[in-house]
């Protein structure tokens, strides 16, 4: 293939020089009809058991090699294999073949049958396991055609793909991972902020990345958002030293990593993790973090047939405190719905998911659900720091109605004669313009904020976060966001609380000096981009960042708002910004 360069946006770090192996989604395309005569009859049935019996296979393999602290991925796992060896999906796939049909046409044909019988079904849980038996029997269609496993990456390479799910987490084999690319996805999608988890680096919503990258030589320059195809000497020898520069880069920074995020003038700011599994938890503590500023608890829900139960959640959730004892362990609660979808719960198909029963909203939809879990988080109280925080509250009375609702569950607790801390902290997610608004009177009532700045750029600028073809108009110092976060902050410290920002904002060195001139208390962000963070934080003071946020509240643009930062940003700290993956894009962005 002739060299080529793709353009996408840049979500995390790093350089990747490797094959493409593209993750194949339209092997359904070659899942064709054509028609079976009578005598081949009995063999496409074979074809058809044997590939049943091979999903079977494979799903027993995958089951047997979910490790221990993964054993939330298996019960997903299990439910698919006991789907794939249910006889009636296979029966009526032969009885289809049976009338002269290709065996995946069959399997298609049953599919839909089962589907349509779904759809007339009015309970949402039970329309939502069918997405269980399309799964399960998409393996088996994705055997017939010859198509191999995900986990089967044949050797290290770039995963290529459409698009990544958080539930694709289950069969990725993660060591095998270079680099991700993707067509979909904006900058601050899901696929992003697991990447930068996993120290992948990753670009996501590339033009035209198609399945004829497959076997090709890449580099996929995670600092720039590029996928250069097929590329030239040079430029494999520029990649390669641009990678070694970034490994020294980071094993610098990582030897400073558990030193304070303190300015040279003295301004403190802690600096914490965001984290979406448990078992982030020790790379938590060796990256410097002081405490866990955001659990997303959503993540402990996905890839499972059934919702964990209150005492599962509540072990999990004491380990976690246990672990990170003294410091702090923020326990967000669900915040389901919008691009977080959770297959064991019952979430109705919406027209605007992010404008819907998502987060807090769903909870109280579903108290049996949200009793589950403050309990648990509840029972963890007991031990280290552990803090509640609701999701995407919109405005008081909502605060007024969780709240109510979370002191009948203390005291059903108390009537049980089980511990809990009283006075754990309790805060709210700044994330909705009408929360940000009324931040005064929400201070009122809370004991902190952290401001969701994913979200809440989302909703202020309505701009769909996951959308590449607005991501351009995703613009984080829009004077509109900078304000809002300057009213949250200013309001939460006249009630005298605290003020965290836990959105992907908190970990860009171009927005970071503008945090630290407002006060924030702390920053939560993802654990690899603490050590450089903290680095950047130590070298400024907090007079410069003081006068640079004077001069960015006063001006009105998001083009001077950015040329002011970067022109300060490029003259004291070049070396960071080589390194850096900034959310700011270009120049006052428009689409
Ligand atoms: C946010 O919205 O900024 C946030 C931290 O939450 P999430 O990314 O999980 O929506
Ligand atoms: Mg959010």
């Amino acid at each position: 293939m002739a060299r080529r360069v793709l353009h996408g946006i840049p979500v995390a770090a790093g350089v990747a020089i490797g094959r493409a192996y593209v993750l194949d989604r339209d092997w359904f395309a070659r899942a064709a009809y054509h028609a079976i005569p009578p005598e081949a009859v009995p063999q496409e049935q074979a074809r058809l058991r044997q590939a049943f019996a091979s999903a079977a296979a494979e799903l027993g393999r995958l089951l047997a090699a979910v490790p221990e602290d993964l054993r939330e991925h298996a019960a997903m796992v299990q439910a698919h294999l006991l789907l794939v060896q249910d006889r009636k999906l296979q029966d009526q796939a032969l009885a289809a073949v049976a009338e002269g049909i290709n065996a995946e046409w069959a399997l298609e044909r049953t599919l839909a049958g089962v589907e349509a019988t779904f759809a007339a079904v009015e309970d949402d849980y039970l329309r939502a396991r069918m997405q269980d038996v399309r799964q399960a029997a998409e393996r088996v269609l994705r055997i017939l055609v010859g198509q191999a496993q995900v986990a089967s990456m044949p050797q290290r390479g770039v995963l290529v793909a459409q698009d990544l799910s958080p539930a694709d987490l289950v069969e990725i084999d993660f060591a095998k991972v270079l680099a991700l690319a993707t067509a979909s996805g904006g900058k601050t999608s899901h696929v992003g902020i697991l990447a930068r988890s996993l120290q992948i680096p990753a670009v996501v919503g590339i033009e035209a990345l198609d399945s004829a990258l497959a076997g090709e030589l890449v580099i996929l320059d995670g600092f720039h958002g590029r996928l250069l195809v097929d590329p030239d000497e040079d430029e494999l020898a520029r990649a390669t030293e641009l990678a070694a520069r970034f490994d020294e880069y980071q094993a610098v920074v990582l030897r400073s990593c558990h030193l304070p995020a303190e300015t040279r003038d003295g301004f403190r700011v802690q600096a914490l993790a965001n984290i979406e599994f448990f078992e982030e938890v020790v790379a938590v503590r060796d990256l410097g973090a002081e405490g866990i500023g955001l659990y997303r608890t959503e993540y402990a829900f996905m890839n499972r047939a059934t919702p964990p139960d209150e005492d599962e959640l509540a072990e999990q959730y004491l380990d976690l405190a246990s672990l990170m004892a003294p410091h702090k362990v923020v326990i967000r609660t669900l915040d389901v719905g919008a691009d977080k979808l959770v297959p064991s719960l019952r979430q109705g198909r919406e027209s605007n998911p992010a404008l819907g029963l998502r987060a807090i909203r769903y909870c109280l939809r579903h108290r049996d659900l949200f009793r589950t879990q403050l309990r648990a988080i509840l029972r963890a109280s007991v031990v280290g720091n552990v803090q509640l925080l609701l999701p995407m509250i919109s405005g008081i009375e909502e605060l007024v109605e969780a709240k109510k609702f979370y002191h009948r569950v203390q005291q059903e607790l108390a009537a049980q004669g089980i511990p809990f801390r009283e006075d754990m902290p309790l805060g709210i997610m700044m994330e909705v313009p009408s929360a940000v608004m009324t931040a005064d009177v929400l201070a009122q009532e809370v004991d902190f904020f952290s401001v969701g700045t994913n979200d809440l750029i989302q909703y202020t600028l309505g701009i769909d976060r996951t959308n590449k073809d607005v991501s351009p108009l995703y613009q984080p110092l829009h004077p509109a966001i900078v304000r809002s976060i300057k009213w949250i902050v200013d309001s939460g410290h006249q009630a005298g609380i605290e003020v965290c920002v836990c959105g992907e904002l908190a970990a860009d060195p171009f927005c970071v000096p503008l945090l630290l001139g407002m006060q924030v208390d702390s920053i939560s962000l993802n654990p690899r981009s603490i050590p450089s963070i903290k680095r950047l934080v130590r070298q400024m003071t907090l007079e410069e960042c003081d006068a640079l946020l004077k001069q960015i509240m006063s001006s009105q643009s998001v083009a001077s708002n950015n040329r002011l930062v970067r022109e300060m940003i490029y003259r004291r700290f070049p070396e960071e910004l080589l390194f850096s993956v900034s959310l700011l894009g270009e120049e006052g962005g428009t689409v």
